[in-house]
């Protein structure tokens, strides 16, 4: 299994393809990882490797490393497009993740006022009103919507509790009144020898009708970049990426696609 940690709290600059020069903050362990999705593809691995040993930093840490990094990149002459929360799990867990935001904002204007300050999340705690109110602060809330079908939405995302479903987070979603981003991992394949394919006509016409209801300001799509911690699932081409994304464009929705 394929298994990319971050070992840091605050991390990079690195290049990311949809974001540009991104310095990370990784609210998870620096050694293991924690979410509430477990998804087949991702990058930092499954959550059978457990949760590692060094804990989650506490918000003072973050604004330390966080404003020691930044002086040093301004510094150095280094520009930053985006400050990204992302990293070994699902920053929103977080229970300090509101506090943090407003420092990362507070820290941003300071140093790199032209920067954006983006959320990568999952969505599952969206329905919390401290992380509602953190993401609607950030400049790119891009929270994560796979599947509007639960069958798939089980089998690729596998939520850690059996209580999350598509329409629960298609309604928190809505909540934004269209200030959020919509990103949709576009993959095949199987798992355990049961196929995996957000891809078919069934699959685009559900996402479409839940982007529909969602409004977001974009939808990214994006597909297999690196190893995956399932290694029976393919990366979708870019012509038929590009075809799915004629689909949606065609319900009125603005595609970013990152194939
Ligand atoms: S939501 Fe993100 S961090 Fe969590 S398992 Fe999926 S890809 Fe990994």
């Amino acid at each position: 299994m394929q298994t990319v940690l971050f070992h840091e709290t605050i991390f990079g600059p690195i290049h990311s393809r949809r974001l540009g020069t991104s310095l990370g903050i990784n609210l998870m362990p620096r050694d293991g990882k924690v979410c509430s999705f477990d998804c087949l593809y991702c990058e930092a691995g499954y959550n059978a490797q457990g949760n590692g040993t060094t804990g989650i930093p506490r918000h003072a840490e973050v604004k330390k490393q966080l404003s020691a990094k930044l002086k040093q990149l301004k510094a150095e002459g280094v520009n930053i497009d985006v400050i990204t929360f992302s990293g070994n799990g699902e920053p929103t867990l977080h229970p300090e993740f509101k506090t943090i935001v407003h420092d990362t904002l507070t820290l941003r204007n300071h140093y790199f006022p032209e920067a954006k300050v983006c959320v990568l999340s999952n969505a599952t705690m969206a329905s919390r009103p401290s992380v509602a109110e953190a993401l609607k602060m950030v400049d790119c809330n891009i929270l994560k919507l796979d599947s509007a079908i639960y069958r798939t939405f089980k089998r690729l995302n596998r939520p850690v509790s059996p209580n999350v479903l598509p329409e629960g987070i298609i309604d928190d979603l809505k909540q934004f009144d269209g200030r959020c981003i919509v990103q949709t991992m576009m993959v095949r394949g199987e798992h355990d020898g049961e196929p995996v394919d957000n891809t078919t006509d069934e699959e685009i016409d559900a996402l479409i009708a839940a982007y529909t209801e969602i409004r977001p300001q974009e939808v990214m799509l994006y597909t297999i970049d690196r190893p995956t911690p399932e290694r029976n699932l393919q990366k979708i081409s870019p012509e038929e990426m590009q075809r799915i994304a004629a689909r949606i464009e065609a319900a009125g929705i603005k595609v970013q696609v990152n194939a």
